[in-house]
């Protein structure tokens, strides 16, 4: 019997790796026109202020709309876009449409420009492209959008490994007003020096940090200290991932100035963004 059950185990096992390749290989097949298919669309989830609960910024995150396999998460899709070869070409296209979402926005609800701000994720790829600077201006430009409007989210990882020039290239991208943040701070290769090498604007604590508050008193030291070294240098923190009254009193408390999470809202749609936040 145990042999049978040994043996079921495999069968299972096998099944679900088959499965998962399948999935994989049918997807491969059809990111190569996904682009231009137009499958491919943005959430956005709003960033709070900690005192006013105003909305103040928003996150674009980009979505698949498959044919059959339904709404895919990034986390589904982008590391096979990167092996091949399409993350730049996604990355654009999310970029000019945050851009021009959020310039119809300001148009339609006479927004001024320090009211919202529009944060867009930029993938190791991006980062490296020597064309970033003029990529980034030229999304700006294509709707008219001023720079100071726009926050980059970069990692820790995909600046860890980068050669000198890239701190040229992001030097000349905030000289053009464009904002700067460090994603998931905290996981990976945190290091102090990325903080000062880098022109960072904010700091976004990592959800996980969040998620694990009131578990281990120890680690929600690391999380007062985390917030309140970003603060002493002068950066503007903002918690991710918040999902509990307690985690938001506690982060208002330890002075976090942005707030996002399931807690306020989810990433939803551009429509439902607008009924929500902005139709008054
Ligand atoms: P991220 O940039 O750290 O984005 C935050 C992720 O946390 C999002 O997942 C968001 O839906 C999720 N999240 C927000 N609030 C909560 C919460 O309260 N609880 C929990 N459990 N999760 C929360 P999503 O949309 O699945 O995106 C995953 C990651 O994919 C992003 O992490 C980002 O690294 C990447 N990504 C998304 N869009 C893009 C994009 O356009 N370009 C690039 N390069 N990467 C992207
Ligand atoms: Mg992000
Ligand atoms: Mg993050
Ligand atoms: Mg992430």
């Amino acid at each position: 019997k145990a042999k049978q059950t040994g043996r079921n185990k495999v069968c299972l096992y096998n099944g679900s790796l088959h499965q998962e390749t399948q999935k994989k290989a049918l997807l491969e097949q059809d990111i190569h026109q996904a682009l231009a298919l137009n499958q491919f669309t943005v959430h956005y989830q709003p960033q709070i202020c900690a005192r006013t609960l105003k909305v103040k910024g928003v996150e674009a995150l980009v979505r698949w709309q498959h044919p059959t396999q339904g709404m895919l998460s990034p986390i589904m899709f982008l590391e096979l876009a990167e092996e091949l070869n399409l993350i730049g070409d996604i990355g654009q296209w999310v970029l000019h449409s945050a851009c021009h979402q959020l310039k119809h926005w300001q148009r339609q609800y006479h927004l001024n420009d320090d009211l919202l701000s529009m944060s867009v994720n930029l993938s190791t790829f991006q980062l490296q492209d020597i064309n970033l600077l003029s990529l980034v201006s030229d999304a700006l430009a294509s709707c008219d959008l001023s720079p100071s409007c726009l926050e980059l989210e970069i990692t820790e990882s995909s600046i860890i490994h980068s050669p000198e020039n890239i701190v040229e290239r992001l030097n000349e991208l905030t000289q053009q007003g464009v904002k700067l943040s460090l994603d998931d701070f905290g996981t990976g290769y945190s290091s102090i020096k990325h903080l000062h090498l880098f022109p960072i604007h904010s700091l976004k604590v990592d959800k996980s940090f969040i998620a694990a508050y009131k578990q281990k008193k120890s680690q929600d030291k690391v999380l007062e200290a985390m917030i309140k070294f970003a603060k002493y240098l002068g950066l503007s923190v903002i918690a991710e991932g918040v999902e509990t009254a307690e985690q938001l009193a506690f982060c208002q408390a330890q002075g976090c100035d942005l707030i996002q999470g399931y807690y306020y809202s989810k990433p939803i749609s551009a429509i439902d963004f607008e009924a929500k936040y902005l139709i008054k």
